[in-house]
């Protein structure tokens, strides 16, 4: 009798299973359809149509918020120079703008060479679209011919150079406490090697600034004191971390970079805390020509990491300090 109902059972379960199956299988592909569906309502699924990649939309994403990323829907294509410009190393988003407007006006500039500009400003001409100097970054600060310090900055610290480290009458130079540190270090290094170090310029206020400047200015010209000097503010002097470094054997500007203390310097002034503010060949960014002697304290750390990304201190800040 069991048997006979077990067997009679049979058939009604793979019925049961079959059916279940069926619900399972339409059910499952109502879900996907209407996940389909769903998701080609999505702000990814548009950008793909138009062109974008995932790859693309991961880099928007890190600039744009979801919302944002809705008015690129609206383009017929993807824009590949925004994705461009974002996939430099040193993309500041900040600067989309600039970017857009300086690459417009310089069709030819490589991209990379367009964020490089603008990020230090060089899209202004020198002087102008001019920044006040943070002087709270202390040793970090920038100073060139955008970023300027007033007539009234004055370093609260300074100490006077030892007239056995440098040129001119006591008290006429003055540094920073902690450059004069790091600078007596290195002198004492360079010595180790029989380079023995002198200073030749350090701190120079504002209105010493403008007595250099203008003597220029006054006898040759605003263009030829512009080549010559930096205007008053805008000279790295005034902040108390910059040197004019010689040595006793040579204080000569035009052949200074020909001897064994520029070598030295060149190679070591970093592990003290200072760098070579304007090397050669790089006089279209840092806006002044080679200048083997000017050195500039920014401490020991800093020092290096300028050192090794090889950039100039402008480029340097603005990625990375100022960003
Ligand atoms: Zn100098």
């Amino acid at each position: 009798m069991a048997k006979r109902t077990k067997l009679r059972l049979k058939p009604d379960i793979f019925l049961y299973i079959a059916v279940i199956i069926v619900i399972i299988i339409l059910g499952n592909k109502g879900i996907n359809a209407y996940k389909t569906h769903q998701y080609h309502k999505t702000t990814e699924y548009k950008l793909i149509t138009i062109g974008y990649t995932k790859k693309d939309i991961k880099l928007l994403s890190k600039y744009y918020s979801e919302k944002e990323l809705t008015k690129f829907t609206k383009d017929k294509k993807k824009n590949k120079l925004l994705l461009s410009l974002m996939e430099n190393k040193y993309y500041l988003h900040k600067n989309l703008d600039s970017y857009l407007e300086y690459q417009d006006l310089n069709p030819n500039k490589k991209l990379e060479d367009v964020i490089k500009e603008v990020n230090i400003r060089h899209n202004y001409a020198y002087y102008e679209g001019t920044v006040k100097t943070d002087t709270t970054l202390n040793n970090e600060m920038l100073v060139n011919k955008y970023y300027y310090l007033t007539e009234e900055y004055e370093p609260d610290d300074l100490v006077t150079i030892s007239t056995k480290y440098s040129w001119g009458t006591l008290g006429s130079k003055k540094i920073r406490q902690e450059a004069y540190d790091a600078y007596l270090k290195m002198h004492e290094a360079a010595n180790q090697e029989g380079i023995y170090l002198m200073v030749n310029s350090a701190y120079r206020n504002y209105k010493d600034q403008e007595r250099v400047y203008n003597t220029y200015k006054n006898n040759q010209g605003e263009a030829y004191a512009d080549k010559i000097a930096a205007r008053p503010g805008f000279s790295e002097h005034q902040t108390g971390l910059a040197l004019d470094i010689f040595s006793l054997k040579s204080s000569t500007q035009s052949t200074f970079k020909d001897t064994d203390a520029y070598k030295w310097l060149k190679d070591n002034s970093y592990k003290y805390g200072f760098i070579l503010r304007y090397p050669e060949g790089l006089e279209s960014i840092t806006g002044y020509n080679f200048e083997s002697w000017h050195y500039r304290y920014v401490g020991v750390d800093l020092a290096k990491k300028i050192y090794e990304s090889g950039l100039t201190f402008d480029e340097y800040y603005a990625y990375y300090i100022e960003k």
